[in-house]
């Protein structure tokens, strides 16, 4: 795939063990690997005593009763929320019953854009439906602990009510899956968008933080560096599509192909999601014209 991102494919972490990666901050690995999810969903503890959970995970026996575990004799008093995909949301309930604490995250999961006539979302298996915050955060809103200060960063894009989480106390970022080492976020429509996503991107360089602790995979050193070369990556797929469509229209399939070469099979699905992200957001901008909304079926050229 895309080598002009220096992924760190390695990982560290064993399912089920907890392990502490930086001073005052646990990681523990679901063990729900596949295409999507590289080694598994990362859950992190906060603090000492006094923690906050940061994506409790899928809604998993041994996850969830490692989770208890590793937080046994302690008080939790906060469950932070980056997004709701069931890979990082559905362990909240049981978390919250066993401990009492409170739930922090941008909202209940939502669409970035109405469907189409016609369309269906072919995410909806992914998403969670049940989660709802029991605080609803807004950009730049502060969440303090016991021991620890946590910014609330709107990051929308992967999904409409993605959020990070900046420490103050240590100066690092829980990406979620906004920014991830392995791999490159899924951005597909209509749960995520490209306009949102780069804009998103845009935001952190601004930032301070040089280490990141994403949803999957190891942390993120150097992270400013890191995105910058994920924006170079999307702004070199976007090439990758204009250049196609300069020999001629084109639909979602044949972009994928030329794009994508030696793809793993499991991900074209995925693959064309994110082709159709672009061309949403290169429609918006009047760079390149279909007939109707732009969809996964659609046939694409150059012009307004
Ligand atoms: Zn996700």
């Amino acid at each position: 795939m895309s080598e002009d991102i220096p992924f760190d494919r390695s990982f560290d972490l064993v399912p089920g063990v907890v392990k502490e990666i930086a001073p005052g901050i646990r990681a523990l690995c679901a063990g729900n690997a596949s295409p999507f999810t590289f080694k598994g969903t990362v859950t992190y503890i906060v603090g000492r005593g006094h923690v906050a959970i940061i994506d409790p995970g899928p809604d998993d026996d041994k996850h969830v009763t490692a989770l208890l575990d590793a937080v046994r004799n302690e008080t939790v008093g906060h469950v932070l929320v980056t997004h709701t995909h069931r890979d990082h949301s559905p362990a909240v309930p049981r978390i919250v019953t066993a401990t009492g604490a409170k739930t922090y995250g941008e909202g209940p999961h939502r669409a970035s854009r109405p469907l189409n006539i016609g369309e269906s979302n072919r995410l909806d298996a992914a998403a969670d439906i049940d989660f709802r915050p029991d605080v609803a955060l807004k950009d730049g809103e502060i969440v303090s602990g016991k021991g620890f200060t946590f910014e609330a960063i709107a990051t929308p894009g992967h999904t409409a009510n993605h959020m990070a989480f900046a420490l103050k106390e240590s100066n690092v970022l829980f990406s979620g899956d906004h920014v991830m080492g392995w791999s490159t976020s899924i951005v597909a429509p209509p749960d995520g968008a490209m306009s949102d996503y780069m804009n998103s991107l845009h935001k952190l360089t601004g930032r301070t933080e040089e280490i990141y602790f994403p949803g999957h995979g190891n942390p993120i050193q150097d992270a400013p560096r890191f995105v910058r070369s994920y924006i170079r990556h999307r702004e070199g797929r976007e090439e990758s599509i204009l250049h196609r469509l300069a020999k001629g229209e084109a639909d979602i399939p044949t972009l994928v192909r030329a794009i994508y070469i030696g793809i793993d099979p499991r991900l074209v699905g995925a693959a064309g999601l994110s082709v159709l992200a672009h061309l949403e957001d290169l429609v918006a901008r009047g760079v390149v014209a279909t007939d109707g909304p732009p969809s996964i079926a659609g046939v694409y050229r150059f012009g307004a």
